[in-house]
């Protein structure tokens, strides 16, 4: 019980801290294990490289996030990128599956790129995680099991959704929507 409330307290403060609480955060806004979405949505990984390939192939802040499971700093050099982007579409900075849209992006405040949904569900995976004491559900490329960020529900944005996949931008990669024709 005490190990629980501990919890409880420690995610709020995180999330305080975060800068990503909304304003009246309402106490349900915790996602418990029981939640369907804390299942683990496993797939078959279709992208396998070793550790000495995934090195080559990802830059050193991209390998500590995708393979690590680490978190960018808010704020960085890729969440202005991020905000300066036009349409297009975000894909896995690991294996160039589709992952998110710019059609749902928001902004959450929180100094992470952060979208509403999926673009492309069936190549983002959860799974519960359970680090520093604190439940959370942990968001992955399902094509090569990189890690990408988190996702919280219920915790009142004005979306159609109510979640918030809060994503670290040096995970993904930013194809821009071709141009259209321009017409004089
Ligand atoms: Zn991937």
């Amino acid at each position: 019980m005490n190990r629980i409330r501990t919890g409880f307290a420690l995610g709020i403060t995180l999330a305080v801290l975060a800068g990503c609480a909304p304003k009246e955060m309402p106490p349900t806004a915790m996602t418990t294990p029981s939640q369907p979405a804390t299942a683990d949505t496993n797939t078959t990984s279709t992208v396998t490289k070793t550790d000495a390939e995934w090195r080559k192939r990802l830059t050193p802040e991209q390998y500590h996030i995708l393979r690590e499971a680490g978190t960018e700093r808010p704020h960085g050099k890729a969440y202005e990128e991020f905000k300066a982007q036009g349409a297009g579409t975000y894909v896995c900075g690991g294996c160039g599956a589709e992952l998110f849209s710019s059609a749902h992006k928001f902004d959450s405040h929180c100094g992470w790129p952060s979208f509403y949904d999926p673009a492309n569900a069936k190549n983002v995976r959860t799974r519960e995680d359970r680090a520093f004491g604190v439940t959370r559900v942990e968001v992955l490329c399902a094509k090569c099991n990189g890690h990408l960020g988190h996702v919280f529900k219920g915790e009142g944005f004005p979306t159609p959704t109510d979640q918030r996949y809060c994503i670290n931008g040096v995970a993904l990669k930013f194809v821009p929507k071709p141009a259209e024709a321009k017409t004089p």
